[in-house]
């Protein structure tokens, strides 16, 4: 089958042919750097799917030029899919699949990273150290030992990030709107409601998906009911946070360290070399600009082995499409 895959990247047509040689029958797979937006679907005319990643834009306008153009099948190369309208897909009877799991690891541990580097300040050691500067002020951490973590989305990379700081001997609260009987049997892991996670956590790590519901979650009113210096991480979509509300709680003390991987404008910005431009997200910049913030260019996921399910599960995904097999992991409207 021919498909069009936006948004590509060495990395991508590295391990997509791999498993395309591997498990595909092989499809044809036509690499495209650009990004799925509106104005670029006409590229995909022709390919009866299309292969697309986290900022690609899955909105109705994309969607009808691609199956006017004969596509029908859009394959995400991730979880989330809050980027696809999936009414419009229906309307215009285009399938869409996701990867619905890959190593949960990649994420879990990148958290782990983040929580780490802000705690132990371990970026600016390492500037000092490579300039010669051995002095410890201003590096002083916490014992992660003791503290209280709370993880708002109990759900793959959740259960392993519970573990993961259950290890470390740190208390762990969840709140998840489906609980799910194996967070609890993580040590001593306990449901709570999300107002007294928010009151009682040290660190608050945001794992749960981008919905109507979700967008904002984290906002001025929650950010006043956190404990003053919390530290939040967020890995999951930039829009569960008020970027604006979350720089008034780092500016007034209340957020004392902020961890992200995702950002709410991130589209403009993420996956691409700028180095030489001029940055024209003011926002960004000032985020940037603040110690106590640290910054990573959605690249939670990006270890071998998850490029390596991820490629694998898109090439099944193509080849249960051709073969009229029911997809596993095809994405509908809730009923
Ligand atoms: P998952 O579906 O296994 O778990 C999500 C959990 O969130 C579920 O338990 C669900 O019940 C819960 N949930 C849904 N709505 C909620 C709400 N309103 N409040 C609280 N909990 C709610 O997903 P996952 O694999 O653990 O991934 C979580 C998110 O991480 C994804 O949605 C995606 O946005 C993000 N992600 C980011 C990266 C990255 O590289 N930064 C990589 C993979 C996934």
């Amino acid at each position: 089958m021919k498909v069009a895959v936006f948004s590509t990247e060495p990395y991508d047509r590295q391990f997509l042919e791999a498993a395309n040689a591997e498990l595909g029958h092989p499809h044809e797979l036509v690499y495209l750097d650009t990004r799925l937006e509106s104005h670029t679907a006409a590229l995909a005319a022709g390919f009866p799917a299309v292969c697309i990643f986290v900022n690609d834009d899955g909105s109705a306008e994309t969607l009808k030029t691609l199956a006017a153009g004969g596509t029908q099948l859009v394959a995400l190369r991730c979880t989330g899919y809050n980027n696809i309208d999936l009414q419009a897909a229906q309307d215009v009877g285009i399938t869409v699949a996701r990867v619905a799991v890959y190593s949960p690891y990649s994420v879990a541990e990148h958290v782990v990273g983040l929580i780490q580097l802000l705690n132990r300040k371990l970026h600016r050691a390492y500037n000092r150290v490579r300039d010669d500067n051995f002095a410890l002020n201003g590096l002083l951490g916490f014992d992660l030992h003791g503290r209280t973590v709370g993880i708002v989305g109990t759900g793959k990379i959740g259960l392993i990030l519970a573990q993961i700081m259950t290890g470390f001997g740190c208390e762990v609260l969840g709140y998840d709107l489906y609980p799910n009987p194996q967070f609890e049997a993580i040590g001593t892991a306990r449901y709570v409601p999300l107002p007294e996670l928010l009151e009682r956590s040290d660190i608050i790590s945001l794992h749960c998906p981008l919905t109507h519901d979700t967008h904002h979650l984290i906002n001025a009113q929650t950010i006043a009911q956190m404990k003053r210096g919390v530290m939040l991480i967020n890995t999951s979509r930039g829009q569960l946070v008020d970027t604006k509300a979350a720089i008034e709680g780092i500016k007034s003390g209340q957020i004392g360290y902020l961890g992200i991987d995702v950002y709410e404008q991130e589209a403009n910005l993420f996956f691409r070399d700028l180095s030489d431009t001029v940055i024209q997200d003011d926002t960004f910049q000032l985020l940037q600009s603040f110690p106590n913030v640290a910054i990573t260019a959605h690249q939670a996921f990006f270890t071998r082995e998850a490029l390596n399910d991820i490629a694998r599960t898109t090439i099944a995904n193509v080849n249960d499409f051709e073969a009229h097999r029911p997809l596993a992991n095809e994405v509908r409207l809730p009923d």
